[in-house]
């Protein structure tokens, strides 16, 4: 299968090195640095204090890799509009015949043979958040875009380094095409990343966004690591009410979360990733842009269209985007 992941930050090379092992791996990203160390002397990951390389393909330029069977999408959120222009240019072999070889639709493949490749691409982005499925969607067709969840933690490390940082099940939705999105969770699952396939995504994603609206704003602001907001009771208290605001949005669009106590959830997850530092504390020290649009100003939004009161998220998505702004005039001690 030969499989193209545009955006080569943390997770896209960590995705990059695993899949490479049974596929056909092009990472496609801007950061030319990046994407000449791993030309060069291969992709090296991290994991547990042990180092190894292997070697998918690189380039910045889309002409470099032509079509794939599919593509991961795993820009931040302001790339988002990039990466469906990028995407487009790997879509093709439309309506052949070689994805209806097997009986993918029975379930995923999670032994040898490996999955054979959907019957056109897919477009399936992993990204954080809600509102970048449904870009990617308008741009490519809402009928070959498909989207997951991974609990997998990425770390990049430098030009062509990367930090297996935490581990976990990426988890596919079923649509839009069942068969095409079980021959990828094969595919993960094939070259050791544990993966399953979903019927009910909105449940996922929303589970996922749930969490990060509640840690993710609060750490940046704070500029703390995940655990001390389930420490310190006046974090936790603005934690409660992000989370609590998140819960009722999800509630109103008729999604049931994954789990039964959102809070206890939210701040379980702070406390048993509490060294961490969330991606948007890290985006906020690097200066560079964050995904709160589609983390706290999701819930904003959707809150509005379905008549929510989110006035804690508004405040959130209006103190980091500020944050965003501001970069280049962050006073640092001398
Ligand atoms: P990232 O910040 O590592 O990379 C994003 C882009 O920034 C890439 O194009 C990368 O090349 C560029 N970049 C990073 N460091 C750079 C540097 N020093 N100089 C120049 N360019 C640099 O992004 P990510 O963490 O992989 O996140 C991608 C998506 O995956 C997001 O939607 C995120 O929410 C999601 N995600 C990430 C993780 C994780 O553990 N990293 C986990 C789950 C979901």
């Amino acid at each position: 299968m030969k499989i193209g992941i545009v955006g080569a930050g943390a997770m896209g090379s960590l995705l990059g090195f695993y899949l490479s092992e049974c596929a056909e791996v092009w990472l496609l990203d801007p950061w030319q640095a990046h994407v000449d160390a791993i030309e060069a002397a291969g992709l090296r990951c991290e994991h547990d204090g042990v180092e190894s390389t292997r070697r998918p393909r690189a380039t910045r330029h889309p002409a470099a890799i032509g079509p794939c069977d599919a593509v991961l999408v795993l820009v931040k959120t302001h790339q988002t509009a990039w990466a469906a222009e990028q995407a487009r240019m790997l879509l093709g072999q439309e309506d052949s015949e070689r994805g209806r070889q097997g009986n993918l639709a029975e379930g995923i493949s999670l032994s040898p043979p490996l999955p054979v490749s959907p019957s056109r691409t897919l477009v399936v982005t992993l990204q954080n958040g809600v509102g970048n499925r449904e870009l990617l969607a308008e741009q490519l067709g809402a009928d070959r875009v498909g989207q997951g969840v991974t609990a997998l933690g990425a770390t990049l490390l430098g030009p062509g380094r990367v930090r297996h940082a935490g581990q976990g099940a990426t988890i596919f939705g079923a649509a839009p095409d069942r068969a095409g999105m079980a021959a990828l969770a094969g595919l993960f699952a094939a070259c050791g990343l544990p993966a399953e396939l979903s019927d009910d995504l909105d449940g996922l994603v929303w589970g996922k966004l749930v969490v990060n609206a509640g840690i993710n704003a609060l750490t940046a602001l704070l500029r703390v690591p995940n655990g001390a907001l389930a420490a310190t009771p006046e974090a936790r208290d603005l934690v409660a009410r992000a989370v609590a605001e998140a819960a009722a949005v999800a509630a109103a669009r008729g999604t049931a979360l994954p789990y039964p106590d959102p809070l206890a959830h939210v701040l379980a997850v702070a406390a048993a990733t509490g060294a961490n530092r969330s991606s948007m504390l890290q985006d906020a020290l690097r200066g560079s842009p964050t995904e709160i649009a589609t983390i706290n100003g999701a819930v904003v939004r959707e809150g509005r269209r379905l008549g929510v009161p989110t006035p804690v998220n508004a405040l959130l998505t209006s103190l980091v985007t500020a944050l965003d702004a501001t970069a280049d005039a962050r006073v640092r001690e001398a």
